[in-house]
């Protein structure tokens, strides 16, 4: 007997890394995606193991990194071209508060993976414009996030396991778990931000967060690593770099706004004194939650629904072990943890 195929909606990081994941299980599956990314296409796919606001480790990244790593390895090694590339941080230190904290983390053993400890040649650094310093974070980096999904596409669509169609609600029937009559086994929702629109799981509060970079050249900013200060300059080849992000919260649109690049320009001019012309703007849409943690689960009343979203603005992190998490709870009913399952949103339903 044929096994009854598991449905993905939506082919950013989320539903392309649970894809793989299913593929190495051997289980049939399907990704539909309406083909217009809101997030993972326009993401920099900077890879930062630290929050700089509390000079703390970002949540759980002692277990994400390692995870990621290997992740996009695998996906070089079955694709072809590099992924992941490593690139340290600079990060210029905005107040003394900050160096202070350094200096306090350093010491500590679970953040000599992270945090270089400060030298006078991170202190008078010359490529930040540098009131108060700069250190240097380690095992960072960066994904080339149009080249993966381009690579991923290209991979699911070779192996007849893409459809390229927006999925209309109303062509699923969760009673008899089918999609326009075909049955399936567990469908997926990894949708992003339209996720708000889900009849099934609109009541867990997920957020449209909407972000917009630029795209510039300069010949003067240095190539060897990202800098970072209230925006980041990320240099993504030869004499090209992102700049990034924007926040906001009230405009769930993809059009690229004035206001957005004159802030992000400004705030690029007060980390480096090096030239540099625009070149491009994007905007995109981060699926972002209340209590900034991962909406994963299946619904409490139809058992073949799933959902994997709120990736928030780590998603390059946080996606390929949180969807082997994810693969383990759906097929082994492995437990998720209790800080990433829609259980926790449970009275919401009520
Ligand atoms: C400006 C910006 C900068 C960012 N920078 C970074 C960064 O540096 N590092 C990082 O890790 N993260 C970054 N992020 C966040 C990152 O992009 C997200 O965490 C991640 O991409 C979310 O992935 P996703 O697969 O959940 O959603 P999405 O990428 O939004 O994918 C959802 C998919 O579902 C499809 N879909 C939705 N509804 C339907 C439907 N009805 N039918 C068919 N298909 C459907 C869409 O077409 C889309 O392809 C950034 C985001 C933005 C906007």
């Amino acid at each position: 007997m044929e096994h009854k195929k598991i449905i993905i909606i939506g082919a950013g990081i989320a539903g392309i890394a649970l894809a793989r994941h299913l593929d190495k299980r051997q289980i049939p599956f399907e990704v539909i995606d309406s083909g217009e990314n809101y997030s993972s296409r326009i993401a920099a796919g900077l890879i930062n193991p630290m929050v700089f606001r509390r000079m703390a480790k970002s949540w759980r990244v002692d277990e994400f990194l390692p995870y990621a790593n290997e992740f996009y390895m695998e996906a070089t090694k079955d694709w072809g071209q590099t992924y992941f590339h490593v690139l340290p941080i600079r990060r210029a230190f905005a107040h003394q508060q900050e160096v202070d904290f350094w200096i306090k983390k350093q010491a500590f053993t679970e953040y000599q993976t992270y945090l270089k400890p400060l030298n006078e040649a991170d202190l008078n650094n010359q490529d930040v414009i540098n009131t108060f310093g700069t250190g240097e974070v380690l095992n960072s980096g960066y994904v080339s996030t149009k080249i993966l999904l381009d690579d991923a596409f290209t991979w699911l669509k070779n192996t007849n396991r893409l459809r390229l169609e927006k999925i209309q609600y109303a062509d699923i029937d969760p009673e008899n778990s089918s999609y326009k009559g075909e049955l399936f086994s567990k469908i997926i929702f990894c949708e992003g931000y339209h996720g708000l629109e889900n009849p099934w799981f609109n009541y867990l509060p997920l957020q449209a967060t909407k972000g917009e970079t630029l795209t510039i050249t300069s010949d003067t900013i240095s190539r060897t690593e990202s800098l970072n200060r209230k925006c980041f300059i990320l240099p993504v080849q030869n004499n090209v770099y992102r700049i990034g992000a924007t926040y906001s919260w009230d405009n769930p649109t993809l059009h690229t706004t004035p206001e957005a690049r004159e802030e992000l320009i400004e705030l690029a001019k007060q980390l480096t004194k090096s030239e540099f012309e625009v070149i491009d703007q994007s905007a995109g849409i981060r699926p972002t939650v209340l209590d900034r943690r991962p909406l994963m689960g299946k619904h409490p009343n139809f058992d073949s629904l799933y959902i994997f979203n709120g990736l928030g603005t780590k998603g390059y992190l946080m996606a390929p072990l949180l969807a082997h998490e994810m693969t383990d709870y759906m097929l082994d009913e492995k437990l998720l943890d209790k800080e990433i399952d829609i259980q926790r949103y449970q009275k919401r339903l009520l």
